[in-house]
């Protein structure tokens, strides 16, 4: 009899903290800095205008996340070059201009982060562009300016392929003998001073180390990683070393926290190239029918369940990289760079942006003021967008 009163208690306590964690959520502007749906062909038959089943992005389900803003990043691989890749990218742009235009009292495209608070203020979902992949611009400045002229908010001066002018991680790890030169040359200088000129924001999230510190002695804007993890927690060649990570909050910049699990676990591709090759022939037929590596990664991760989902790291593992770049460089320096819709795996409990409330409550269980959680989720990235455009 003693023992109820206690409970109950318990249990309203619990309520209100489940609710106050998502008052903050609801009234914070969340940004994620980079989501994959436009460039994996989902789009093709997905209307994300309307509730989907498939994929992890769509305006209602965004509306339910408390997602306010959504970089779209624009990507196509290294078999599109010159002639074609620049060509890939705008018909990317296009799909997104048919979705602002099938939804506009619904979504807005914005440039800086005055656009960016009046769409949130008129309750529209705020998109975006990213440009991943240096590419895409085909070694060409008025490109660039083309990129930029549409929406381009950032670009990643690499994908994993290196261009002309910059080296990717990728390369410089897997490719190191072969590549020409390494980290930026004096064309990539260029393109750099051009890119901080017009007010498109640097991603490092793809380019070498090498890249990273050359971009850092060149440009005279904060830059972003878009979508990275720490490269303490796991030694991946996409995640950012201390040194880096330093040396981006000394630039004033943020690095916005993957939730892809080979980045965020190192015990995950390990377990993800045994699984592959466990089911290798049907992977393959799989490649066959949807002509696309990724889509049928997807499909075989769904198939066989059972022993997908216990690959998946907890959900506090993600909360650690957070956590871990906020206590080396300052919640100045951390955003949400989800990834959603460009990769077969998350975190248990991260299925879709329907699931950024619960960082916002891990965030308030290890006492993150509201202040430092408004800044993780959209200020950050607000800062860095007027810094770079002046608006
Ligand atoms: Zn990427």
């Amino acid at each position: 009899m003693k023992k109820l009163p206690f409970i109950l208690l318990l249990l309203l306590c619990l309520k209100s903290y489940a609710q106050s964690a998502m008052e903050i959520h609801q009234r914070a502007i969340l940004v994620d800095t980079h989501n994959d749906v436009l460039s994996n062909e989902q789009i093709n038959h997905l209307d994300i205008g309307k509730l989907q089943t498939e994929g992890q992005l769509d305006l209602v389900r965004a509306k339910q996340g408390g997602l306010d803003a959504q970089v779209f990043s624009i990507w196509c691989g290294p078999q599109y070059g010159k002639g074609t890749a620049f060509r890939f990218a705008n018909r990317e742009i296009d799909s997104l201009y048919a979705l602002i235009k099938r939804y506009p009292d619904k979504i807005t495209l914005v440039r800086n982060s005055a656009e960016l608070k009046k769409a949130v203020a008129d309750h529209k979902f705020a998109a975006l562009i990213g440009v991943e992949g240096g590419h895409m611009i085909e070694d060409r400045m008025d490109y660039i300016d083309s990129l930029h002229n549409r929406g381009m908010c950032y670009l990643t001066l690499t994908w994993n392929n290196s261009t002309s002018w910059a080296t990717s991680a990728y390369e410089e790890r897997f490719k190191h003998d072969s590549l020409t030169h390494h980290g930026l040359t004096e064309y990539g200088k260029q393109i750099v001073h051009h890119l901080n000129d017009l007010g498109v924001m640097i991603d490092l999230s793809h380019p070498s180390e090498q890249t990273f510190y050359d971009v850092l002695a060149t440009t005279n804007k904060p830059v972003i990683a878009s979508h990275s993890c720490a490269y303490a927690l796991n030694p991946h060649q996409r995640n950012l070393k201390d040194a880096q990570l330093k040396a981006l909050a000394k630039n004033g910049g943020v690095v916005f926290v993957n939730f892809y699990s080979g980045f965020v676990d190192s015990t995950y591709q390990k377990k993800a190239t045994e699984f592959r090759h466990r089911h290798r022939a049907e992977l393959d037929s799989l490649i066959k029918i949807y002509k696309d590596e990724d889509l049928a990664t997807d499909r075989l991760y769904a198939v066989y369940k059972a022993e997908s989902e216990p690959m998946r790291p907890p959900l506090s593992l993600l909360i650690k990289h957070i956590d871990y770049i906020v206590k080396l460089i300052g919640a100045d320096h951390v955003g949400i760079g989800s990834d959603f819709d460009g990769a077969e795996s998350y975190p248990k409990g991260m299925d879709d942006v329907t699931d950024y409330p619960k960082i916002t409550a891990e965030l308030l269980k290890l006492n993150y003021s509201e202040k430092d959680i408004d800044k993780i989720l959209g200020g950050n990235f607000l800062r860095m967008l007027k810094a770079n455009t002046g608006k």
